[in-house]
């Protein structure tokens, strides 16, 4: 990409080790890595810091994610209030299958909406470790990314003037819509995309959860999940057309169709409430790779996109931060190039194998409502075989929760 020159009211350049762009999970988590090391960064973010800090999405974070912000000082309110989780249920054939993960594995989901660990990061980032976040920047431009002296320039909200950013290296951490991900030339990078060819009404409803766990209704109508969020809010997904308007489902046509979905003998009732929150999601999935051109390195949604069958494009997203952190540490204190050089391999081999898990775990959430009796019947085997193989529900709980010791 090359170097834009500045028009003559642009405000004088300045000089940065690292420049993240995205106050997301992925680019707090850096920053506070760098900031603990005492190196110096600046992230920009086109939001305001309230909506970074109230916009609704994930809540499942793997144990492996929660210990890792832990032992970087970022858990302490994490740990304080997520609910721990250590079953979920699936519901099939009209009944309920209790798939008790913890006592397999020892590990456990977390759910602390993500809202709430974002308010984390950015206050101990720039509240508590003195870092440099700039909200409301405007038309994010990257520049002589494949030089040694990169440069980022954006247009200031305030005076409206260019500012100029030199650096030693470049975190995109700028979600699944950013710029970062197409400052690489296209025949440097490849770009894998799966479509799955199916909408999820997601919804986050104003009532307490029906049950303490996650609970998947496998149907032939469609998929449908509750997931809790707190004691006062719960998520509840719910499979339709691509495409669909969220408009064509109202108050009573989204309940009666979860009660339907997520009907099973013995099951509580469903806690009705208001929905504050209604959208259709197009679930697809992309991969970038690699995840590096030059001195940009891509991290968390803006170089893999996974879509929220499995719960898991936030734990990728902090696995890339934890590696990129740790990694433009080692290199500025102590010239140690080993870890930037790896981190696209390390992060995409973890980013692989959670892609392969939505895939078949997309088989199952919606095999029986394809419409298809051969694929129906196969689904229904596999999901009977978590409840009758011991190792095969082993090597679930596995994927479920992320916990292999390698990847
Ligand atoms: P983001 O969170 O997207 O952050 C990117 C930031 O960059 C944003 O603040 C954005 O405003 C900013 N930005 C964008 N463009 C620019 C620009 N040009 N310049 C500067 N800043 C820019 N994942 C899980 O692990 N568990 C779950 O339970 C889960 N549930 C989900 C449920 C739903 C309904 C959805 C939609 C997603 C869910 N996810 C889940 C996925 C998770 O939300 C994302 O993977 C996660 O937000 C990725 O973090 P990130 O930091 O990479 O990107």
């Amino acid at each position: 990409m090359t170097f834009t020159a500045l028009n003559p009211n642009s405000a004088p350049a300045e000089r940065r080790p690292v420049v993240i762009i995205g106050a997301g999970p992925a680019g707090l988590t850096i920053g506070n890595i760098l900031r603990a090391a005492a190196v110096d960064c600046v992230v920009l973010e086109t939001e305001s810091r309230r909506f970074i800090e109230t916009r609704q999405r994930a809540g499942v974070i793997e144990e492996w994610a929660v210990r890792a912000l832990e032992r970087r000082g970022l858990a302490t309110n994490l740990l304080a209030r997520a609910l721990v989780h250590s079953e979920c249920e699936f519901r099939f054939a009209g009944k309920r299958h209790l798939f008790a993960f913890g006592e397999l594995t020892d590990q456990h989901h977390y759910v602390y909406p993500q809202p709430l660990l974002v308010g984390d990061l950015v206050r101990e980032y720039a509240d508590v470790r003195g870092g440099d976040v700039r909200f409301g920047v405007k038309d994010v431009q990257l520049h002589d990314l494949d030089t040694e002296r990169p440069a980022v320039s954006y247009l200031c909200p305030e005076t409206g003037q260019r500012r100029m950013i030199h650096c030693d290296v470049v975190a995109g951490c700028d979600g699944a819509r950013g710029v970062t991900r197409n400052a690489l030339p296209t025949e440097r990078a490849r770009i894998a995309r799966q479509d799955y060819g199916i909408g999820w009404l997601t919804m986050l409803v104003d009532a307490p959860p029906s049950c303490d766990y996650v609970a998947f209704g496998i149907h032939p109508r469609g998929f449908a999940g509750h997931m809790p969020r707190s004691a006062e809010v719960t998520r509840y997904y719910l499979q339709v057309p691509p495409g669909d308007d969220p408009e064509n489902w109202s108050h009573e046509r989204v309940w009666a169709e979860l009660r339907e979905r997520l009907a099973a003998d013995g099951a509580p009732p469903l806690t009705e409430g208001r929905l504050i929150e209604k959208r259709v999601l197009d679930m697809h999935n992309h991969v970038v790779e690699p995840m590096v051109f030059g001195r940009l390195f891509l991290a968390g949604d803006a170089a893999h996109l996974t879509a929220p069958i499995a719960a898991k494009g936030m734990n990728l997203a902090l696995h890339d931060a934890f590696l990129l952190g740790d990694a433009l540490v080692a290199y500025l204190t102590k010239g140690d190039h080993d870890g930037l050089a790896d981190y696209s391999d390390a992060c995409l081999r973890r980013v692989w194998d959670y892609q392969d898990f939505s895939q078949w775990l997309s088989d199952i959430y919606h095999g029986t409502a394809s419409g298809d009796p051969y694929v129906a019947g196969t689904t229904l085997g596999r999901l009977r075989r978590l409840f009758t193989s011991p190792a095969a529900a082993v090597a679930f709980a596995e994927q479920y929760l992320g916990s292999a010791p390698a990847f």
